[in-house]
């Protein structure tokens, strides 16, 4: 069954979450923008591998993702639900 593994999206997440951190920190220690880039680029190579819709490959946002964690959810795009199925083997590369 093609899915989103809820482990990315938690993984995303934190990403987000330490860039922006790292990015507002780095205005005033500026080695933690070079963090913050890595941290983004990080986020942006999780994307576009794991966080698109299985169905069609179409773009969805993060919001969106975390919704569709707990509720049902349909891609914008081609219409199919996104099923998000839980895996704790994601970071081991297990698929
Ligand atoms: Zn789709």
């Amino acid at each position: 069954m093609k899915s989103i593994s809820r482990d990315s999206i938690n993984l995303g997440f934190s990403f987000v979450l330490l860039f922006g951190i790292t990015f507002v920190a780095g205005f005033y220690y500026w080695i933690l923008f070079i963090f913050s880039g890595i941290f983004l680029l990080s986020y942006i190579i999780l994307d576009k591998k794991k966080l698109r819709c299985p169905e069609c490959g179409g773009y969805e946002n993060l919001d969106r993702l975390m919704y569709a964690k707990n509720h049902v959810y349909h891609c914008k795009q081609c219409g199919e639900r996104l099923i998000i199925r839980i895996t704790l083997n994601e970071l081991k590369g297990g698929d």
